[in-house]
């Protein structure tokens, strides 16, 4: 095949990435934003070794899952993958990327859950960061077209998050530039204001709002405070961001609180957790909730007595799912994050819960001093966990683990290494974490005889 050639093709899957496939020849042809059963004219626009890419020329007949997508920017923004069919599809296509990467790169013959989702597939984000730009007359909050930096204005607001996001921020920037601020270019490197994040508590709907600029402070300063929250009485933290630097990284440690208090309060499942502009903390509060249950009834069942959460976070897999009964041990690499965990095991009286700062590989000091975990929790990153980790997990003789992963190819990867090391695969549960995006996350667990 070659680019700008054309072919008639049928939609037969969907990969991990939310394209379509088709075949010519036997030869994959992806095809964004399609569906299971459409029959199409693509255009092929790019050729690589052993696979294509191309594009839908000719719609020519539809797939039955296809409906109508309720988003102008669908195609463009990139953040969604599936407004264009039922839930019900995406929620096959997601349990059916996990199956494929089970078998396919994990080599295990074991069968995967029917996929667990909430009801809310819309408005479920609490965290937005928006670049800010200008045309000729005003500045505005918008968007990077994938892969790229070229700013895009929202013709309506996104349908992931909450609706008074859009309105926040479009109003924050004419206060902006009310008072004379500018935005910033990032090819000249000049220009004030870059960014600005918006986070919600789910639990008390208040605001926590941030301005990323590119210099010492913000002119004007208590005027647009005053503006913003005579306008937005649910805002209770503003702060601005000094990041000066070139390069695309959004948030610096460099912030310091303007107005009202330095965090916004919020609970996951019980678990106190104060959110600072920085705070790592799940995007979809909804989801998150159905994801620590579901862990929390399988370490009920497992009546351990020692846990060890690694890649912890802000600790909130471990203090959600386990009871001062037992002893937790978190480890986690970004130090705020674990200072957050001290912080709401202390709120939640749980003497019995230690946090360490420090690469997950950590376990093997806690092995070697003696710690005999009997649950091990991990979730890792998109890379999965590191073979040091790995290693040490089979090395602890756990009896017990449960494996949380946003990457199922990954996944299926450590599966395989711990299957071939005496461990048996219990469960593979698909969970629906981020309705209309391509991501999907898997809890899986495991367990030895010793
Ligand atoms: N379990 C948490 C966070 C999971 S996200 C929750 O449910 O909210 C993965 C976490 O792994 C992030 O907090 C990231 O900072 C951390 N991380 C990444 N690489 C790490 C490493 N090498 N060692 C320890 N933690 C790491």
């Amino acid at each position: 095949m070659k680019k700008n050639e054309q072919y008639q093709v049928k939609i037969v899957n969907i990969s991990s990435d939310g394209n379509g496939v088709a075949f010519n020849d036997n030869i994959p042809i992806f095809v964004p934003y399609s569906s299971v059963g459409d029959e199409a004219v693509v255009r092929i626009e790019r050729v690589e070794k052993r696979y294509c890419y191309g594009r839908i020329v000719d719609l020519l007949s539809p797939s039955p899952h296809r409906i109508d997508v309720d988003c102008p920017l669908f195609e463009r923004c990139g953040g969604c993958a599936f407004r264009h069919v039922t839930y019900s599809e995406e929620l096959r296509a997601k349990r059916q990327f996990v199956i494929d990467a089970i078998q396919r790169i994990g080599k295990i013959d074991h069968p995967v859950d029917e996929i667990l989702h909430t009801d809310v597939t819309e408005y479920y984000r609490n965290k937005a960061q928006f670049p800010v730009g200008n045309d000729e007359d005003h500045l505005f909050p918008g968007f990077y077209a994938p892969r790229s930096h070229r700013m895009l204005q929202f013709p309506s607001a996104c349908k992931l998050q909450p609706v008074c996001f859009d309105e926040l921020v479009k109003t924050a920037c004419s206060i902006l530039e009310k008072y004379g601020c500018t935005s910033y270019d990032e090819q000249e490197h000049k220009g004030l204001i870059r960014h600005i994040l918006v986070r919600q508590s789910s639990l008390t709907q208040k605001i926590l709002i941030s301005f990323i600029i590119n210099g010492s402070s913000l002119p004007h300063q208590g005027e647009i405070v005053s503006d913003l929250i005579s306008k937005f009485p649910a805002i209770a933290s503003v702060s601005i961001d000094i990041n000066t630097n070139k390069g695309n990284t959004i948030l610096t440690p460099n912030y310091q609180t303007i107005w009202g208090e330095p965090s916004i309060h919020d609970e996951i499942l019980g678990v106190p957790v104060e959110i600072t502009p920085l705070s790592f903390f799940q995007i979809n509060h909804f989801s998150t909730e159905l994801l620590y249950s579901t862990i929390k009834s399988m370490v009920e069942d497992l009546k351990v007595k020692t846990v060890i959460d690694l890649y912890c976070g802000a600790g909130t897999i471990g203090l959600a799912t386990t009871s001062s009964e037992q002893t937790l041990y978190g480890i986690e690499l970004i130090d705020d994050a674990i200072e957050s965990a001290i912080s709401s095991a202390k709120t939640m009286n749980r003497t019995d819960a230690h946090f360490i700062c420090g690469d997950a590989g950590e376990i093997k000091a806690l092995i070697d001093t003696g710690i005999y975990p009997d649950l091990i929790i991990t979730d890792p990153p998109r890379k999965g966990c590191s073979p040091e980790v790995l290693e040490q997990i089979i090395r602890s003789d756990s009896p017990n683990l449960i494996m949380v992963s946003c990457n199922a190819a990954t996944l299926a990867r450590d599966l395989q290494i711990l299957a071939q090391n005496g461990y048996t695969i219990d469960s593979i549960q698909p969970i629906d974490m981020f309705p209309r995006t391509r991501h999907v996350e898997v809890i899986s667990a495991l367990s030895k005889i010793n």
